[in-house]
This record gives structure tokens, sequence and C-alpha cells, in this order.
């Protein structure tokens, strides 16, 4: 059995939380790490108990949304609510952070930024990073820990082996494909 790696455990863990943000316009995870142990996790979306994009509509001003506040800050401002320390820790963030974040980041004394997906990557986001010498690390995730798509592909194979049926191979054949296909597609063991 192949073991996740760190990377990838703590970067699926940020695609997991990034599922529950609300805005529509894009949806970011966070996961701030110390000694390989999650200390907290964010994702874009409104102050607590105020309006959601989703709900609403984005409240856009300058082509951003501002009614959200970013998954890193969000990451870092859990930490400040509870008393935990970020100094020394890392961040997991699935899209490469605004320069607000960035700042926010340094700021807070993380060390080490593993973000997934470039994103509006800005030059002086990357010049204040090396600069405060915060190491920056791209790590895509590896496509099928967390599959969002599940569904989509389900409904592929079974359309594909749906048009199978039309040719001469037999019903026997045919039932046995639909079961390999639905246990492949509902089983995660
Ligand atoms: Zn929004
Ligand atoms: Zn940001």
């Amino acid at each position: 059995m192949d073991r996740i790696s760190w990377d990838q455990y703590f970067m699926a863990q940020s695609h997991l939380i990034a599922l529950r943000s609300t805005c529509t316009r894009l949806a970011v995870g966070a996961t701030i790490v110390r000694d390989k142990r999650i200390i907290a996790g964010g994702y874009n979306g409104s102050i607590a108990g105020g309006t959601h994009c989703i709900d609403e509509g984005c409240y856009v001003i300058d082509n951003h949304c501002v009614r959200t506040i970013h998954a890193e800050m969000n990451a870092i401002l859990q930490c400040a609510k509870f008393g935990v320390p970020t100094e020394g820790a890392e961040l997991y963030v699935t899209h490469f952070p605004c320069l607000q974040c960035c700042k926010g980041i340094i700021q807070s004394g993380i060390q080490t930024v593993y973000y997934s997906v470039d994103y509006k990557n800005h030059p002086y986001a990357l010049e204040l990073f090396e600069q405060a010498k915060v190491k920056v690390v791209q790590v895509e995730l590896e496509e099928m820990i967390i599959d969002t798509k599940n569904k989509e592909k389900l409904q592929f194979v079974a359309n594909l082996i749906g048009k199978l049926a039309d040719s001469d191979i037999s019903q026997h054949e045919i039932k046995e494909l639909h079961q390999h296909a639905n246990r492949l597609f509902t089983s995660y063991i």
C-alpha cells in the first residue's frame, strides 16, 4: 500500500476545506501546520454570521469580492483567536496567496508556504517572500486523493457502457462492467 506523503496530506486537507468556501468566484483553502500537526484551517468566506456570497451574490468592488476574508487570513486569525503561535509554522494553500495575504503570512512568522495552483502570482509578493526568507514551494495535489469530479466520472463511464450495450457484447458482460464501475466509484476501500 502506498503511504500518502505529508505534503499531499496537508495539501489535500486544504483542498477539502476549500469545499466549505461561500464565495462563488473562487474556492480557496488553507491549512497551518506546526511540527507535522494541523493547528488551523481556513477557507474564503464572510465574517461569522455574515451574509454569504452564495446566497446574495458577491459584493464586488474594483473586480474583487470585498465580502470575504481570504482562507490564509482566516487560518491565521483562528490562531490569534485561540492563542496558538504561528511563528515558524508552515502554510498549505490551494492557490498562490494574494498580496494582502502574503504580507499577513510574513508578519505572522510563517516560514514556508506550500501552494498548489498558480493564481495571478504577483511579482511583489514573490519579492516580499524572498526578502522575508519565507520559502515558497509549489505542491500539486495528486488528483485522486480528493476527487471532486467523482459523480461526473461515474456518469461518463455509465454513458460509455450504455453505448457498448448497443454493440454485440453479451448482456452478462455489460452487467459485469456496470457492477465493476459501481464498485470503483462508490467504494473507498
Ligand atoms: Zn464573493
Ligand atoms: Zn488573499
